[in-house]
């Protein structure tokens, strides 16, 4: 990467949340920075909607491509995967040999699945952490009902059982929308609704274990009037094709959904000298520069800062890291890292949401007024209005690929 003269080159690693927004921070002051953003897939994921996908809705809404996000901004986006950091040599190298040098870096890598090395897991689970995943357990839930409607035709029944493991924001939304979902389905392949199970297992002694107990009750409230089979202080120990085994309990079951472990981007723990935190989070410094590092800089789910693990607070920290850089380029002192604490919306099940926010608790539609504002907020936070408002209104389209489900119908179209 040549330098363009005069410019600060920086280079942000990381298409997400935080790449992105310190990405268009740095936009604004081109004349200084000379602004690459680097990732591993040309597009954008909105994780939050996921759930949305696996119950039929577009993936659209879901992937923005970053050409899009860049169109007509003056950073250079490259598609290349990273494999190491060289921060003595201020250079980055790319999957084919490709090299990137900087001034300053910034990663904003994520997070990965954790299996907490629960033997059998990660070979025969489902999980939930991008549009693969997404589509891939669409996929496979259809062909169950696809054979279960097969095997009842033939004179045997095949019940259906699905297993989500992990009672955190995501096993809850997911729950909820696949018990809707899946009666829904049951009714378009003739398949008597009642005799689809859905379970949700938790290790903790209650669902949504980081808030507020309240929030928990509410949570376990909506999801057993939906039909969820809660199961708390069960953690699973072992999972095959053709069972999981939890604790006092043997499940039949070929559909088991992870959701219960995430751990820091592996690149991380390659590059020499970094120090983690117990949950495996990059220790940083006041401007979030890597402890004991200048010029490497770690954002979002990575970094062990106050609220980390969410999104909000990854685009705090692409926009603070971006005013860090201009105050050092400009010699002037570091700003303060204030994030506000963040606002959790769980939906959970078709139009349904609790909102949790300084001011109070929200919930049922409302909340899911309010969880939808918050989608569209953060579309035209990236992208110009009218784009904004075509990757909002893409979350109400159908997308099934079925042909039994793929004919159009009532409950879908509503929200
Ligand atoms: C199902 C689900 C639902 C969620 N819902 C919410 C919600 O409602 N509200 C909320 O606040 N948070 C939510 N989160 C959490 C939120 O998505 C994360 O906190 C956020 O994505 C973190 O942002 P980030 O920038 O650190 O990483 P990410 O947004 O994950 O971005 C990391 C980027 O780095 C890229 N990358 C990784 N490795 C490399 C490499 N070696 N080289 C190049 N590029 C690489 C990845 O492809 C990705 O583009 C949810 C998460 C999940 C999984």
């Amino acid at each position: 990467m040549g330098r363009v003269a005069g410019k600060h080159r920086v280079v942000i690693v990381g298409g997400g949340f935080g790449g992105i927004r310190a990405s268009q921070e740095l936009a604004k002051y081109s004349d200084e920075f000379d602004i690459t953003l680097v990732s591993d897939k040309s597009h954008f994921e909105y994780h939050a909607a996921l759930y949305r996908v696996v119950t039929g809705r577009s993936p659209l809404e879901v992937c923005i491509p970053l050409s899009t996000i860049f169109e007509s901004s003056p950073v250079n986006v490259v598609e290349d995967t990273i494999q190491t950091v060289y921060p003595k040599t201020k250079q980055i190298l790319g999957k084919d040999g490709s090299k990137y040098s900087y001034d300053s870096l910034i990663l904003a890598l994520g997070s990965e699945n954790a299996y907490l090395n629960v033997p059998g897991l990660k070979e025969h689970s489902f999980t939930l952490r991008s549009i693969n995943d997404a589509l891939r357990l669409k996929e496979h839930i259809h062909e169950i009902f696809i054979n279960a409607a097969i095997s009842l035709k033939n004179g045997t029944r095949q019940p259906i059982h699905i297993v989500l493991v992990g009672g955190g924001p995501t096993g809850v939304e997911l729950s909820g929308e696949l018990a809707i979902y899946a009666r829904h389905m049951a009714r378009r392949h003739r398949l008597d609704p009642n005799t689809i199970i859905i379970d949700l297992f938790e290790s903790g002694e209650r669902l949504l274990g980081t808030l507020d107990k309240k929030i928990s009750e509410i949570a376990f409230e909506r999801l057993h009037y939906l039909g969820v089979n809660i199961f708390l202080n069960t953690p699973i120990l072992e999972n095959r094709i053709e069972a999981a085994y939890l604790a006092d309990m043997k499940l039949k079951t070929k559909t088991l959904i992870w959701t219960a472990g995430v751990t820091t981007n592996p690149l991380y723990a390659r590059i020499k000298g970094l120090s983690f935190n117990a949950t495996n989070k990059v220790l940083v410094d006041l401007s979030m520069q890597a402890k004991g590092f200048h010029d490497l800089y770690v954002i979002g789910d990575a970094a062990a800062s106050m609220y980390s693990g969410m999104a909000q607070s990854a685009l705090y920290d692409g926009e603070f890291v971006a005013e860090c850089l201009r105050r050092k380029l400009h010699g002037r002192p570091i700003a303060t890292y204030n994030p506000h604490k963040p606002i959790f919306a769980i939906p959970v099940g078709l139009g349904w949401a609790i909102v949790v926010t300084k001011i109070g608790v929200f919930r049922g539609k409302l909340g899911w007024i309010l969880r939808r504002a918050a989608d569209f907020r953060f579309f035209s936070s990236i992208l110009p209005l009218q784009k904004a408002l075509i990757a909002f209104s893409d979350g109400y389209q159908l997308s099934e690929t079925c042909p039994i489900c793929s004919k159009p119908n009532r409950l879908h179209s509503k929200v």
